[in-house]
Formats: structure tokens, sequence, C-alpha cells
């Protein structure tokens, strides 16, 4: 088929299904049509690439030239970024045709995508179920195939939660392995761009195209990009698998348990040999990352000041009543909350008590995994405690929703990769089993993917 003949396909189904779901904020169908022409020219002259023609999402957290971004919240409801994130850049120069910007939660904080300002997304497997967050709108669209590929973020779970609850298939490289540049900030040294799409062989595409030394981050790492889709077919025998004890306790529902456990039993059928580890901080990762998380994320959105761009309040009196009124008119609950937690964790009298403890229990926690990853090859759990809950079951009580994140948040915190592959149903809803690897393991973790799939 032609890249024309494709994209108006996925367009179409955009058209008829996207309104049950409403994963997309914002669909780019001239553009994306244009880009499709222009790829099936350059197929025609000879040099196309894998992603020559290939129809994919952006969450609408990267920035794309002369398209809105939105990064879900009012703040930005207007926004026309004047450049691309160099993720946006890559796919752009490999020819992949973007249809549009995918829903989220708004700045990337939450995990049922009911904070974006632009309404819930519903999980295409059960009607007024979330899909996750804070990339459920990637998650989504995937499933419910309207896009094959979609772009998302993950600082806390957001990739792998909503691949989990929507059964698709997400990455969350190591940290520095991907570009932020343009990628709006959430916190800091938690982001990470990364890839979801059906199969581990198509997030590896995608991986392909997104990974790479960027001068414009300076937390880039400078470091050879293989190919990812070369070693999918390695044989697993002899993989070293490890069960962190603390990710199988009493809280882990008995049914999610077995899911898990029957995963890992095929992995033993692969040759892979199985062992317990503990990581014993993992308990205070939660905590650590609702320092951490809400502290970057207070200094962060300060640039939102109703002065350079985005959100303007109307009429203000003077200076400080445009900075509040823009502030408070522009951002939903949650990020306000996230704003005011990490403005007191930062403040004099409690800087050392919160942020500079929460710095130290990183540290453990990452120390944590480097020990594991002497002794195994990767970590196995669940990717969240449960499947898809229904809408406004959690949303009055952002403890519990924070909770969603368990088995996710630490390996942000230590910065090492993840994923989450589709790994059965309970109740006819899908969950996902999290592989972890040491840092820069991306390669390894496609391959166990790719094998288990
Ligand atoms: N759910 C977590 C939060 O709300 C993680 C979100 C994310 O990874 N962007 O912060």
């Amino acid at each position: 088929v032609s890249s024309v003949e494709l994209t108006r396909q996925f367009l179409d189904r955009i058209r008829c299904e996207d309104g049950k779901y409403n994963s997309f904020i914002t669909v780019t169908e001239d553009q994306a049509l244009a880009d499709a022409r222009a790829a099936d020219e350059q197929r025609a002259n000879g040099n196309a690439t894998p992603w020559t023609g290939v129809p994919f999402a952006h969450k609408d957290i990267f920035c794309t030239r002369g398209v809105r971004t939105t990064c879900g919240s009012k703040m930005l409801e207007n926004f026309v970024p004047p450049y691309d994130a160099t993720v946006t850049a890559n796919f752009r120069k490999a020819g992949a045709v973007c249809l549009g910007k995918t829903n989220m939660d708004e700045f990337a904080m939450g995990s049922s995508n009911e904070s974006s300002y632009f309404g819930p997304v519903t999980n295409p497997w059960g009607a007024k179920r979330v899909p996750g967050g804070s990339s459920g709108g990637s998650a989504a669209a995937v499933a419910a195939r309207l896009v094959p590929a979609a772009t998302a973020t993950d600082t806390g779970g957001s990739i792998r939660q909503p691949a989990a609850l929507c059964g698709v298939t997400g990455l969350k490289p190591t940290y520095g392995r991907v570009s932020r540049y343009g990628m709006i900030a959430f916190a800091s040294s938690l982001d990470q761009g990364g890839t979801m799409a059906r199969t581990a062989e198509d997030n590896a595409l995608m991986l392909n195209v997104m990974a790479g030394f960027d001068p414009k981050d300076s937390t880039c790492v400078d470091r050879g990009v293989p190919d990812y889709t070369a070693t999918l077919d390695e044989p697993l025998k002899g993989l070293k698998i490890g069960l962190p004890k603390e990710y199988f306790s009493e809280q882990l529902s008995p049914a999610m348990e077995q899911q898990v456990r029957d995963a890992v039993k095929e992995y033993e059928k692969l040759g892979a040999t199985v062992k317990e580890v503990s990581l014993p901080h993992a308990n205070l990762a939660i905590a650590a990352y609702y320092v951490i998380a809400p502290a970057e994320a207070s200094a962060n959105l300060s640039r939102f000041d109703g002065v350079r761009y985005g959100y303007r309040c109307e009429d203000p009196k003077d200076l400080m009543d445009l900075y509040t009124r823009t502030r408070a008119e522009g951002f939903g609950n949650e990020v306000e909350r996230r704003i005011l937690v990490g403005t007191y964790a930062l403040s004099a009298g409690y800087f050392d008590a919160y942020y500079l403890k929460a710095q130290k229990v990183r540290r453990l926690i990452q120390q944590d995994f480097i020990n594991a990853f002497r002794e195994v090859d990767v970590l196995m759990s669940p990717t969240s405690p449960s499947p898809a809950f229904v809408q406004g079951e959690k949303s009055t009580d952002p403890v519990t929703m924070y909770l969603e994140d368990v088995f996710t948040i630490a390996v942000n915190l230590a910065g090492v990769p993840a994923m989450s592959v589709p790994a059965g149903f309970i109740d006819g809803l899908p969950v996902g089993l999290q592989i972890i690897g040491d840092y820069f393991s991306e390669a390894r973790l496609l391959n166990a993917a790719h094998q288990f799939q």
C-alpha cells in the first residue's frame, strides 16, 4: 500500500472511533496527508527508511513546530511551538507521518488520564475504564488500532502503567538514552521519552529513531545506538531473571501474582533461570518520588507566568494579579497540588527534612538496583497492582492514585530502563508484565519481550 492509502485508513479510523475514546487532542489531517504524499515520492526515489510513510502519533508533551502542543493543560491550550522537540525532529527526518497529538494527564501528572483539561480518555478494553496515565491517550490509541505506534513519556510509570492497562507494549529507556529537548518538563531528573506500540519489534523500530546523543540536552548520554531490531531473535537460554521479593508481598492480589508467575514459567521454558532477589528500599520509593517530583515540578512550572507564552488571565490589575490569576485559572487541581507540595518541600525550613532526605533515599534505591544486577540480568514484576479501574474510582483520593505506581516508580528514581509487556487478562482486562534491566540494556529487554510474544 502507499503511505497516502495507509494514512487515510488510520485517519478514517480516528474519525469514526475516537469519539468513544478521546485519545487525541489534535488530529493533523492535512499535514499528515501532505507528509504521506512526500513519503510516497521518497519511496519511489529509492531513499526510504523503515519509517518512511509510516503513520504514528506523538504524546502532546513533545513540541511540534507549527502544531499546537498542550501538555493536557489549559495553560497551553493555544500554544503553537516555533520549534520541534529532538524526538519530533528525528521522526520527521525518518519520514514518518504524524497523525496528531495524543491526550494525557495535565503536565503528565496522573495515572488515569482524568486530569487532562481535554477530558478523560476511555480504555478500549472496557466501558468507563481508565486507560492509565499519564500517556493514556497514546496507549488507548494504539490499543484501539487508531495508530500503529505512539511516543510517550515516563516520569514514574507513565509509559508502562497505561501500556499494561491497555494491553500494549511500552518501553521506558535508560535516563539519558532519548533526548528531552522540546519535551515539556515535569520532573527533569526523572522524565524520559519512550515508545509504545503493539509489539516489542515495533518498540525497537521506534527506539532506533528516538535514541541517541543530543547536544541540546545536557543529560543525554553520548553512547552508540545499536540496531535494536538486530538482537530480537537471540535465544534466551541462560537469561537470569530476578523476582524482587518486595514486589511479591501480601499486598499483591493473588490473581495478579498468578499472571506474573505464569509468565515467568514461560521464560523458564525458553531456558531462563529464576531466583528471588531483594530491593530493600523499594517501599520508600513512592514517598521519595512524591517529594522529588513535585519539587522539580514546582521549579519547572514557574515558567508559566502569563508573560512569556501560554494562557494569560483577562484584564490583570497589576503584575502580581497577572501571575496569580493566570496560574490559578490555567492549572488544574492536581498540578496545583504538586506545585504546593514541591514549594513546601523546597522551602528554607523544610529542605533538609524533606528534599535532602528524599535524595538520600533515592541514592539507596539506585544502589538496590545496582546490587540486584550483579546477580541477575533482568527483574520481573507486575506493572501495576490491578487491571484498569473504573473512571472516578480513585480520582478523589490522590494517595490511592499514587499507589498505582508502586512497581514502576523506583525504576525512574534509579534511571534504569523497563518495559511493560502484555501478559494475559484478569476479568477480561489486560495486565502487564514489567521487565526491568540494567542501565542501557534496552536491546536485552526488547529481546526478552519479543521472545515472550
Ligand atoms: N503517576 C505518576 C505521577 O502522577 C507518574 C506520572 C508520569 O510518569 N508522568 O506523577
